[in-house]
């Protein structure tokens, strides 16, 4: 027996029926410190709170779902993506609370934590040599079409190619937005990685709006998406470092470029420093890609008046990255500010 009696009971009590229900509706949250002097308000859209900890929980709903719809994925069925990150989590949520198998091929660059994670969820993780190049067979996501293809009732999620991945945000991101908002949202960033949050939520807001919401991407300063040369930089989860005319034949299916109004290209260290700011000042611990984010929100929202709504959106949490964006040995090692400095007080001498 299911205690809803109606299915609007759900948003109104806050009780669901399965996992994959409490799947968005995700907060959305006034920076108030981080953004003094500045006169626009600016929002950020706390996607964290999915149940798998980051915005790719709503791609993964919406592929599993279409892949339901379409007969792809059937009962006893196993679903399979190559990715290191949040995507994975998220495909590994929604198939356990559904009754698949999840397989995760990740790079041997992997960390163990993140490898540990997608475990202690249920995935069953394949890892394969990092550094191969697209064409090789044991480049991640070749290695995935073929135990996709291989395994019976296999079903490959697909995440840069899945018109469900932009469309979760075209149906959920972008509209719940325009109702936070009650339509007053002016202006939206977002990192690119996929593509899929940009584009769907991008284009939702531009049609309701009448083309009135500047959509804004937020970008590793050397990734190729804003016209960087593709060299390294230490942001996980947004840019993109393949040259479309040299390695791939275009971008992802999952990202139009056309949807993006501007583009701020954003410096690690400038990532890193507003990532800072966000745990010290507003209270979010949050990842690497939110600090690119935000980073470029304020940027933006410097140039606007008081009318002005920017709301931006926050990917995942920090507590992925301790060992990184929060650990000073690491962020000295490359030159980033510290994030404790001199070292704090330790326990015994408070
Ligand atoms: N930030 C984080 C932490 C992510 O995991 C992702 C997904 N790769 C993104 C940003 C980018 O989102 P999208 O793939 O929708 O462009």
């Amino acid at each position: 027996m299911t205690i809803l009696d109606h299915p609007a009971d759900s948003a109104v009590f806050g009780v669901y029926d399965s996992i994959a229900d409490a799947v968005g509706n995700t907060p959305l949250v006034r920076l108030n410190r981080v953004t003094e002097g500045v006169a626009a308000a600016v929002y950020a859209k706390l996607e964290f709170l999915n149940p798998g900890g980051s915005v790719k929980d709503r791609a993964a709903l919406a592929m599993i779902r279409a892949a339901e719809e379409s007969g792809d994925l059937a009962p006893g069925g196993t679903v399979v993506e190559g990715t290191s990150g949040n995507t994975g989590v998220g495909l590994t949520v929604i198939a356990t609370a559904r009754g698949y198998r999840s397989i995760v091929v990740v790079p041997d660059k992997t960390s163990t934590e993140k490898i540990a994670l997608l475990r202690a969820h249920g995935a069953t993780v394949h890892v394969t040599p990092g550094g191969r190049p697209s064409h090789h067979p044991e480049f991640v996501r070749n290695v995935a079409t073929r135990l996709a293809s291989e395994i019976p009732g296999g079903w490959l999620a697909g995440q840069y190619d899945n018109p469900a991945n932009p469309g979760a945000h075209r149906t959920t991101t972008g509209p719940e937005i325009w109702r936070q908002t009650r339509g007053r949202v002016t202006h939206f960033v977002a990192g690119i990685g996929t593509g899929g949050t940009i584009t769907g939520t991008g284009e939702f807001l531009s049609e309701v709006s009448g083309g009135a919401v500047t959509v804004v991407g937020a970008d590793p300063v050397t990734s190729v998406y804003g016209g960087g040369d593709g060299r390294a930089w230490y942001i996980e989860s947004v840019g993109h470092f393949l040259h479309p005319q040299t390695e791939v034949d275009e971008w992802p299916d999952s990202y139009h470029p056309g949807v993006v109004d501007r583009l701020e290209r954003i410096p690690d260290v400038e990532a890193v420093t507003v990532l800072h700011r966000l745990a010290r000042e507003e209270g979010l611990l949050v990842g690497g890609s939110a600090g690119t984010a935000v980073a470029a929100a304020l940027r933006v929202a410097r140039t606007l008046g008081p009318d002005d709504v920017v709301v931006v959106i926050v990917p995942d949490s920090g507590r992925a990255y301790l060992s990184k964006y929060f650990d000073d040995e690491w962020l000295g090692r490359l030159g980033f500010p510290l994030y404790h400095g001199a070292p704090g007080p330790t326990v015994a001498e408070t």
